[in-house]
């Protein structure tokens, strides 16, 4: 069984992060979803909010599988005995830094190898910050995120007023 870890904030899940997931399933197994709960940021959608909405994305697919995961990346890959971790790439200085990051990982452990999927080209400007950017100041985020976030989105800033 090909199994691969996809850690990230998902802040909220946007369709380049939909699209990097369906395309994943096409070389491995199983996708486990991974939000990173990290107690020293504020998140515009809380864990659990967050872990609604992707799995509201992928209801209609049984591989792939949603939870959170505190601490370390490569302690939970251990505990969960999953040896890839799958990440996505937009553009130079996504490398850049993605590079450092799986080094450290490296350092940390030699059991977890990365592998990384380059966006499709109608998605590399999409981020999650970005488009919390959009729909605060009221822009229409249609597309750049499953409808399902949308409306969330709107309601949690029209709830902000
Ligand atoms: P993090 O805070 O860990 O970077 P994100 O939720 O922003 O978490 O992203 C998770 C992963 O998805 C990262 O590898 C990121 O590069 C990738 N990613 C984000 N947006 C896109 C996109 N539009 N296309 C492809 N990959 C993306």
């Amino acid at each position: 069984m090909r199994v691969a870890l996809y850690p990230g904030s998902f802040d909220p899940i946007t369709t380049g992060h939909v699209d990097i997931v369906r395309r994943a399933l096409g070389v491995f197994d199983r996708v486990v979803v991974a939000v990173a709960v990290n107690a020293r940021k504020t998140p515009t959608f809380t864990d659990e909010e967050r872990v609604a909405l992707i799995s509201h994305c992928f209801a209609d697919a049984p591989e792939v599988e949603v939870v959170t995961f505190q601490g370390l990346l490569v302690d939970y890959c251990r505990q969960r005995g999953i040896r890839t971790v799958l990440r996505g790439l937009r553009a130079v200085s996504d490398f850049e830094f993605e590079f450092q990051l799986a080094s450290m990982n490296r350092r940390l452990t030699d059991q977890v190898d990365y592998i990384f999927m380059m966006t499709s080209e109608e998605h590399y400007y999409i981020s999650s910050s970005l488009v919390r950017e959009v729909a605060f100041n009221g822009g229409d985020v249609t597309g750049l995120v499953p409808e399902v976030v949308a409306r969330a989105l709107r309601e949690r800033y029209e709830a902000l007023g």
